[in-house]
């Protein structure tokens, strides 16, 4: 067998109210002041209202950052670094979506180490050691709460990313009550977005593609596919919302050990440019990417086909199911009423050059992709997708 690394999060809790005893949960390993990391409207939506009165009637002393933005920068992690340095924090609680998780991985490495910013960008740079850090994700899609990764945006536009083991928190709390008030359109786009991680994990050409990462990526393709239409449906569906975080965290788990490929890479220029959210922008490249890959990849597309849909167990044939597989995420997002071509988001057609050569620069990504991308490639994906 190919000899592989697999690294993820200690330790997982999958439980409904989870948060409202956090104390009991990871009290002691984040000893007695926490840094909270978290953004302004899930603070104000009271979500973390539970999980801070368990710590604080337990005596823990907790310093609240609330101030996470969408793509967070440089200075508001630094910030949040300060906040934490100035009480002398002994642990980092990220509490939220893949902001603010991102933000304090990144923060529990730079209170535990000093360690300078600027070394630790790029792949096993950073060193360490961190504080303890605990993640409670509030959205079903990122999965950052078991991935060695985190970006950050630098001056205007760029994003870097520090990725290394060293940030994989100690624990993730996975409380699906915290995400009963999501609404349809970032369920859906959230959700899909765990999908492509699921399906860019299992295909990915990267020699650290392994066994575990496919098992989960398909259990994660199952939990998905069965569940993100009844909680886009019902966002009060506990059982569904449930199935949609564990199967996130799966999906992660999948990916943060064989990376995602060309999905990825197209989406980023749509997200950078034009600020659509992350799991939107996949989802709008999502089948043309796959019917682009399909030539190279359709036996592998199609060995999950029915992991995700069910009813293609039926359709004879690895080709004919691999189209059949891109057909019905093209239906699902079509039910699930997010919006399928990049000019119902705003794009003009005319910066479909630009995004092309954009994506190009995504080659840590694209080296994962089971087809090789050209420029030309790419622009005729985008060009298939406006
Ligand atoms: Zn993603």
């Amino acid at each position: 067998m190919t000899p592989f690394i697999f690294n993820t999060t200690k330790s997982v809790v999958f439980e409904a109210g989870a948060a409202a005893r956090l104390d009991a949960l990871a009290g002691a390993l984040l000893g007695p002041r926490i840094l909270v990391i978290t953004d302004s409207a899930l603070r104000q939506l009271g979500l973390l209202d539970s999980a801070l009165a368990a710590l604080q009637a337990a005596g823990h002393e907790v310093v609240i950052f609330d101030a996470v933005e969408a793509d967070p920068s440089r200075a508001t992690l630094m910030t949040a670094v300060e906040a934490g340095r100035d009480a002398h924090v002994t642990g980092v609680l990220g509490f939220g979506g893949g902001s603010p998780m991102d933000v304090a991985k990144l923060a529990a490495l730079l209170l535990g180490s000093n360690e300078d910013l600027d070394q630790a960008w790029g792949v096993a740079q950073a060193k360490g050691p961190r504080l303890p850090l605990v993640l409670v994700p509030t959205t079903a899609g990122t999965g950052s709460e078991v991935t060695p990764v985190a970006i950050i945006t630098v001056g205007d536009e760029e994003k870097r990313g520090v990725s290394s083991s060293v940030i994989l928190p100690d624990m993730a709390v996975l409380d699906a009550d915290l995400t009963l008030g999501l609404p349809g359109h970032i369920t859906a786009a959230t959700g899909v977005d765990a999908m492509v991680h699921a399906i860019e994990a299992y295909a990915s050409t990267s020699a650290n593609n392994n066994p575990l990462s496919k098992m989960l990526a398909r259990e994660a393709l199952r939990l998905l596919g069965a569940n993100i239409e009844a909680a886009v449906a019902d966002g009060q569906n506990r059982d569904a919302r449930g199935a949609m975080l564990l199967g996130s965290m799966l999906a992660g788990q999948a990916f943060a050990n064989s990376p995602v490929a060309a999905v990825h890479a197209l989406a980023y220029p749509i997200g950078g440019t034009f600020h659509v959210p992350h799991g939107l922008s996949n989802a709008l490249v999502l089948p043309h990417v796959l019917r682009f890959n399909a030539p190279d990849a359709y036996e592998v597309y199609a060995e999950i086909a029915a992991d995700a849909f069910p009813h293609l167990a039926d359709v004879p044939g690895a080709q004919a199911r691999c189209a059949a597989l891109i057909e019905a995420l093209e239906d699902l997002a079509k039910r699930l009423s997010m919006k399928t071509r990049l000019r119902d988001v705003g794009i003009p057609k005319g910066a479909l050059p630009k995004m092309a050569a954009d994506a190009m620069l995504q080659q840590r990504l694209l080296v994962n992709n089971p087809r090789m991308v050209s420029e030309e490639d790419a622009l005729n994906i985008y060009t298939a997708a406006w």
